[in-house]
């Protein structure tokens, strides 16, 4: 699975595939690695495996961030 992650909406940055571990259990999203704007978090589970950024949620992840790119007016 592999999608392309956008450029950063408001400042036109790289935008990063991140995860970090919440109270739940691990959460992936899309971080601009400029300004630190970040997109909707997904759930990975209780557990990361090394594939991570590879699973549905990551992809996801980068999908939300992309389109809110898409849905940016003006
Ligand atoms: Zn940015």
């Amino acid at each position: 699975m592999e999608s392309t992650i956008t450029e950063c909406p408001f400042c036109g940055g790289e935008g990063v595939l991140c995860s970090t571990k919440g109270k739940y259990g691990y959460f992936v999203f899309v971080q601009c690695s400029f300004c630190g704007a970040q997109g909707k978090t997904y759930s990975i589970g209780k557990d990361r495996d090394e594939d991570w950024a590879e699973s549905i949620p990551s992809d996801n992840a980068v999908k939300a961030w992309n389109t809110r790119v898409g849905d940016r007016n003006g």
